[in-house]
Formats: structure tokens, sequence, C-alpha cells
């Protein structure tokens, strides 16, 4: 069960094609997060780092390769363990047209109000939910208030945070809230370093800089691997 997931994150020769005999997006991919540490993944655009990050939920499946958590292959874990060990925060968004607090606590359903603003918090959502008509029963959507590019990357952070999940992906979830916004997440997450796995994939150096170990991809192969001092 979840309880049992540590959270260490191993790929193994990872090697993954969108088609078979197409290009290696991926292309023998190794390297290991122990339990508890951090990894930011950057590189160029179209280098694969959002490929290598839905591995994990298994959204699609190595073409070669072993992806595993503690040890084990991922095949071999029931999907809906593997799942709920994961908060997982994707590059494109999706709210639902509900309020702000049902999109939080979207996944768990019987969140408590101390849980969901305590999420908000670590997301640097809570002043702004403070701000808005009706706090967290605020909708949003159609029928609702217009969500920044913003507050809508820190919703969905907030949705992955409530999930308090061995294993935090965030694929360019920072992209759109400015560094010092980025610096309070990270700042807020830093505190919970050593209890989760966290993987980061940001265009910004900032965001990986204090990861305990950053992967440069560059087409599908891990360029170069390091600290950000080592790098
Ligand atoms: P970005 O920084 O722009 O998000 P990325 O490093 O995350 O890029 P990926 O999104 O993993 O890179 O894409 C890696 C390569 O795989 C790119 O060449 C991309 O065009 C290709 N690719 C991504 N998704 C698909 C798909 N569904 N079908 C075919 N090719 C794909």
């Amino acid at each position: 069960e979840v309880d049992d997931v540590a959270g260490r994150l191993t790929f193994d020769d990872v090697t993954y094609r969108y088609t078979p005999g197409g290009p290696a997006v991926l292309d023998a991919v190794s390297f290991d997060v122990p339990a508890g540490t951090s990894v930011g993944i950057v590189g160029r655009t179209g280098s694969g780092k959002s490929t290598l990050v839905e591995l994990i939920p298994r959204l699609m499946d190595p073409t070669e390769g072993t992806v595993r958590v503690d040890g084990r292959d991922l095949r071999e874990i029931p999907l809906h363990t593997l799942r709920a060990a994961i908060g997982y925060v994707p590059q494109e968004v999706f709210l639902f047209s509900d309020t702000v607090g049902n999109n939080i606590a979207f996944g768990v359903p019987d969140s408590e109000a101390a849980e969901i603003t305590e999420a908000a918090r670590e997301a640097d959502l809570l002043a702004n939910v403070e701000d808005f008509p009706k706090g967290f029963e605020t909708r949003v959507g159609e029928r609702g208030i217009t969500l920044s590019g913003g507050q809508k990357q820190r919703t969905a952070i907030a949705r992955a945070l409530i999930r308090r999940a061995p294993i935090l992906l965030f694929d360019d979830a920072l992209s759109a809230v400015d560094t010092r916004t980025e610096a309070t997440i990270l700042e807020n997450l830093r505190a919970q370093f050593g209890q989760r796995t966290v993987v980061v994939v940001s265009h910004r150096v900032s965001a990986v800089q204090d990861a305990d170990q950053i992967l440069v991809l560059d087409e599908g192969r891990v360029a170069e691997r390091g600290s950000h001092a080592e790098l």
C-alpha cells in the first residue's frame, strides 16, 4: 500500500519511442534518486524531460529498460497504489469548473478544510484565495472567476501537495509564477525534503539549483549529472 512506498526512483537503461522505429526520445537513460531526495531535470525544449516524468505515473511504459520505485519494476505495482503514491503537477494544468477548494481536494475528496488551507498555503495560493469573493467556495471556470496562469499552476501544486504522497513530480510547474513565488514554494517544499522524493523539471536553473542532483538532458540522453556546484 501507499504507506509502504519509501519513494526511491530508479531508471535502468530506459529508452522510449513514441512510435515503433521512431526516434528514441529517451535513449538509455539511467539514474537513481534515493528516497527523500530531490532531482532537478533541465534541458532544451524537446530533450525528453516531460516524457521522462510521464513514465513515473505510467502514463506510458518504457520501450526498453525499467523504471523502478523502491527497486520494484513499476509494472509489478498495482496502478492505483503507484498513482496514490505520486503527487503530479503536469505541464498542462487542468481545472474543473468547480470551487477552488474542490479543485485542490480533487483526488482526496474527504480532505478537511484545514488540509485544503495548508496545501494552498504551501503552494503560495492562500493570499489569493482570501481575496476571492467566497474564498475556497469561489467557483473557477465558465461560471466563476478566471484564474491567472500562475494561479492555475499554484492550484495544481496545492492539489498535488494535499495528497501527502511520497513522490512529487513537478513538470515545469513553476513556469507561470515569478521567481519570488517560485522561491517561496520551493522553500515550503524544502521543509518536507527528507520525507519526499521530489522531481522538478524546469527551464530555469533557479528552480533546480538546490536539488540534491541535477540531470541535464540532451536529445534524450543524460548529458551531465551532478549538484549545482559540480555542474
Ligand atoms: P519541453 O521543454 O518543450 O516541455 P521536453 O524536454 O519536456 O520539452 P518532451 O515533451 O518529452 O520534451 O518531448 C521530447 C520529444 O518527444 C520531442 O521531440 C517531442 O516532439 C516528442 N514527443 C512528445 N510527445 C509526443 C507524442 N505524443 N508523440 C510523438 N512525439 C512526441
